[in-house]
């Protein structure tokens, strides 16, 4: 016991040490609680993304008036699921090393509709939610079972266009809650930290929106927006760092995806293991999808984080036990990456500790092997990605070889289950980045 306990303590202690010196680390949650334990200490549950996916729907209709791009999916935002053996094959081959046993998928949440990335879901999400509070208080819908398509309407515009809507991103988010709030006709206000690039400030200009440039990063730019949005009663400000609406948007994610694995003959049970990999900054994205995921598959699904080595927020939050009250810059890191939608000091005020118990692990990744994954793909399957996104290609191989996951897959029972197991890369984001971008992305040496 007492060996035990120092082991564990002396684990921990080279761990910091990695991830202090920006080394690469596999990370395995000695936190995480048997699923049912989980889920019944949880405050949200099931019945909270039910209703989110209910409001979804009710929306659906005016999102395909407004965004006929979401036509063929009936007005619902959503991606496809789709297999990468080439890039399995690839990374088995190649000198990474990697020995991916099982499917590997591709969760196509960089081509969402309206903002090419998985802030989609939590953003456009909030915005629904808020847009449609205001609407049945002002009277502009008469309760749920209403024509949503008259939130389309001028009276409706004329209202909302006394109504503010702030955010603060690192621009992603911001292209989310931008482009849907215009198009229902508030004034928009993104509050962009320095990552931000260029082209996401111009497209959201161009949409009307209100862009605020600001020197410091992420966390400095919510507080900024946070604060001025305080001073306008008729403002309201979209939390990354608090907000459960956006958490249980992204949570819908696990609602939709199970037709999209039933559809491929994807079995998920104690015999048939999901492991699945996400992108991870503030943690909200993260964060929900994988709630909803153990909502639906339990102890069968394994959801690992992938943070940058300068930008780990989430695991050293999680690591310390402090969550938000540490960052990375507190331990020497500069927060700075290549993958700008990762870019993030401190996370989130609540997610850590709230899907510590859920969560398999974490693993870190240098921007360098982040363009190398970036290429591979595209070369392999036509698929381009941005930075954050291919961030998440790590994960199955870490899976694979590390020593940290062999113990994990010994613990539980995978190794002689693994030839059956289903990988799912949550592709983040990319379809809006800008040809030139791409080029340079692709290309760089
Ligand atoms: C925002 C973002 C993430 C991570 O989401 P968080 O909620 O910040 O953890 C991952 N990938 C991309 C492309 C993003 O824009």
């Amino acid at each position: 016991m007492e060996i035990d306990s120092l082991s564990s303590l002396e684990r921990r202690e080279i761990l910091l040490t990695d991830i202090r010196n920006a080394i690469e680390v596999e990370w395995s949650n000695p936190m995480k609680m048997n699923n049912d334990d989980a889920v019944l200490r949880s405050a949200l549950t099931m019945s909270d993304i039910d209703s989110a996916y209910a409001r979804l729907r009710r929306f659906a209709p005016l999102m395909r008036l407004l965004f006929p791009e979401t036509e063929d999916r009936n007005g619902m935002i959503d991606s496809d699921l789709v297999e990468v053996s080439k890039l399995k094959r690839a990374l088995n081959n190649s000198r990474i090393g990697a020995d991916i046993k099982g499917r590997l998928m591709m969760k196509m949440d960089s081509h969402l509709a309206v903002a090419g990335s998985v802030k989609a879901r939590g953003g456009i999400y909030e915005v629904l939610k808020h847009t449609e509070k205001l609407a049945v208080e002002h009277g502009i819908l008469i309760g749920y079972e209403d024509d949503y398509t008259k939130l389309a309407d001028s009276e409706a515009k004329e209202f909302f266009a006394t109504q503010k809507l702030q955010v603060g991103s690192t621009g992603n988010l911001g292209l989310a809650v931008g482009i849907v709030g215009a198009a229902l006709g508030y004034q928009t206000i993104v509050h962009m930290s320095a990552e931000a690039k260029e082209w996401k400030k111009e497209l959201l200009r161009s949409k009307g929106v209100t862009v605020m440039e600001y020197h410091g990063d992420y966390n400095e730019a919510v507080k900024m927006g946070r604060a001025e949005s305080q001073q306008d009663e008729d403002s309201y400000f979209i939390d990354d760092e608090n907000s459960h609406e956006l958490f249980l948007g992204y949570a819908v994610a696990a609602k939709m995806l199970l037709p999209q694995l039933e559809h491929e003959h994807i079995v998920v049970d104690k015999e048939h293991p999901l492991f699945v990999y996400l992108p991870c900054g503030v943690g909200g994205a993260p964060g929900g999808i994988t709630f909803g995921l153990k909502q639906i598959f339990g102890e069968n699904v394994h959801c690992f984080f992938i943070e940058p080595t300068q930008a780990p927020c989430m695991l050293l939050g999680m690591v310390t036990g402090l969550f938000n009250n540490i960052s990375v810059q507190d331990i020497g890191l500069s927060g700075n990456t290549v993958a700008d939608g990762l870019a993030v000091g401190r996370s989130s005020g609540f997610i850590g500790e709230y899907i510590m118990p859920f969560l398999s692990g974490s693993f870190t990744i240098k921007d360098k092997r982040i363009f190398d994954y970036m290429k591979l793909l595209w070369q392999e399957e036509g698929i381009f990605l941005e930075p954050s996104a291919c961030a998440a290609i790590h994960g199955p191989v870490c899976m694979g070889h590390s020593a940290v996951m062999d113990e994990y897959r010994y613990d539980n029972n995978l190794n002689r289950r693994m030839e059956r197991a289903t990988h799912i890369i949550w592709a983040t984001g990319g379809s809006l980045v800008p040809e030139g971008e791409k080029e340079q992305l692709i290309h760089k040496k």
